[in-house]
């Protein structure tokens, strides 16, 4: 049987490193905010060029924080496509925001940026909700339209969030997504492409006063730098906000120290392993995805389009090459999210994509002759 994401090879690389590093939280027992957390935290920003980095439990939390950050929250419109994973639209209406949800392009799966606008100023002239923030989504591993998404978000004087939960690494024309979103959101669940070995996630930014915030609402909103004390009080018991319990264990820093060590190499593996597709799969009655121009994706999955989608993943099933649709149902049509206004004109591409996407086996280490064999199996099916 192939594996559709093989973590285990991954693991044999690097499982001395691994043990050494699990070895030292044991030592110390630092458990919850350990020296590995500010280590990880550091090298995390460093590695995208983002000045500050903060951990936190997972990545829809690292999506709640800025909002909460910001006051964002009843009578606001927080703007996001529907073609994603549920964590997307779901922390809006945790705050008392409203989503509103954007059709995506048909070549890339990311936010429509003329869309986007479009429902903007739809929302700002009905006068209901006030339009204050974008959640734009770097689906599949690749960046959203960010020049021309952090336009409209100028513009409109709307924040803008990256949710690069698949796509942290992925670049747009050489910089990471930080360069035009206000936050960058991303998730270290283990089949993302920087997983750990449980949940875990982080928020880049390059606003001091945003990161402050945002470590007080990790920690049942502590006081922090800015906050008014009253006494001389252990800060830790003095509460400048409601807040929530959101931290990264020292023990999943510590496995991610060496598992961002490897990533940049994976990320050039990842790019071999879609370079082969696109060239096997080349010709066959199907589409293979397209990356925005200039557009290096970190490849968290490989999603392919065929009419009779049901049909192939069946076919590939019988052959033992397994798949995965994501997603079946876009957000707006799920039941807990059917009653949120969408964007003029509706979300069609993305109800048309629910039924025709299909994700291979992808990951760093996926053999050649293994790969061969997958293309082989899409190639000898005739739905
Ligand atoms: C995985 C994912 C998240 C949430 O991450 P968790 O760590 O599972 O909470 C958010 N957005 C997208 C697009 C994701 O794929």
């Amino acid at each position: 049987m192939i594996a559709f994401i093989d973590l285990a090879a991954q693991q044999a690389r690097i499982r001395p490193a691994i043990d050494a590093a699990i070895a030292r939280v044991l030592a110390h027992g630092a458990y919850v905010m350990g020296p590995e957390v500010r280590a990880f935290e550091a090298q995390l920003a460093a590695f995208c060029g983002a000045r500050r980095a903060l951990s936190c439990a997972n990545g829809t939390d690292a999506l709640a924080l800025p909002l909460m950050a910001w006051d964002i929250g009843a009578g606001d419109a927080v703007f996001c496509p529907a073609f994603t994973f549920a964590a997307t639209p779901e922390v809006i209406p945790w705050t008392g925001a409203t989503p509103v949800f954007v059709d995506i392009l048909p070549d890339t799966f990311n936010l429509d940026p003329a869309r986007l606008e479009a429902a903007v100023e739809a929302v700002a002239a009905e006068g209901r909700l006030r339009p204050a923030a974008v959640i734009a989504v770097d689906l599949f591993g690749q960046t959203a339209d960010y020049p021309a998404i952090a336009a409209v978000c100028r513009r409109h004087g709307l924040r803008l969030i990256a949710d690069s939960a698949q796509g942290f690494g992925a670049t747009l024309a050489g910089d990471h997504p930080i360069r035009w979103a206000d936050a960058v959101s991303t998730s270290f669940f283990p089949a993302k492409p920087l997983g750990g070995y449980g949940d875990g996630g982080a928020v880049l930014t390059d606003d001091e006063a945003l990161w402050d915030r945002m470590d007080s609402l990790r920690v049942h909103g502590k006081a922090v730098a800015g906050d008014a004390s009253p006494g001389d009080h252990d800060p830790k018991y003095l509460n400048a906000r409601v807040g929530m319990n959101s931290r990264l264990d020292t023990l999943q820093a510590a496995i991610l120290i060496e598992k961002l060590a490897i990533f940049a190499d994976e990320i050039d593996l990842r790019q071999g392993v879609a370079d082969r597709y696109a060239v096997g799969l080349a010709g066959v009655c199907l589409s293979v995805p397209s990356v925005i121009a200039d557009g290096v994706s970190t490849w968290a999955q490989y999603v392919i389009e065929h009419r009779d989608r049901d049909g192939l993943a069946a076919h590939l099933k019988a052959q033992g090459v397994p798949t995965a649709v994501y997603y079946p149902v876009p957000m707006h049509l799920q039941a807990p999210y059917a009653a949120f206004p969408r964007g003029l004109g509706g979300l069609p591409v993305s109800e048309a994509k629910a039924g025709t996407v299909l994700a291979l086996p992808m990951h760093p280490y996926l053999a050649p002759q293994t790969q061969d064999r997958i293309i082989e199996a899409v190639r000898a099916y005739n739905g």
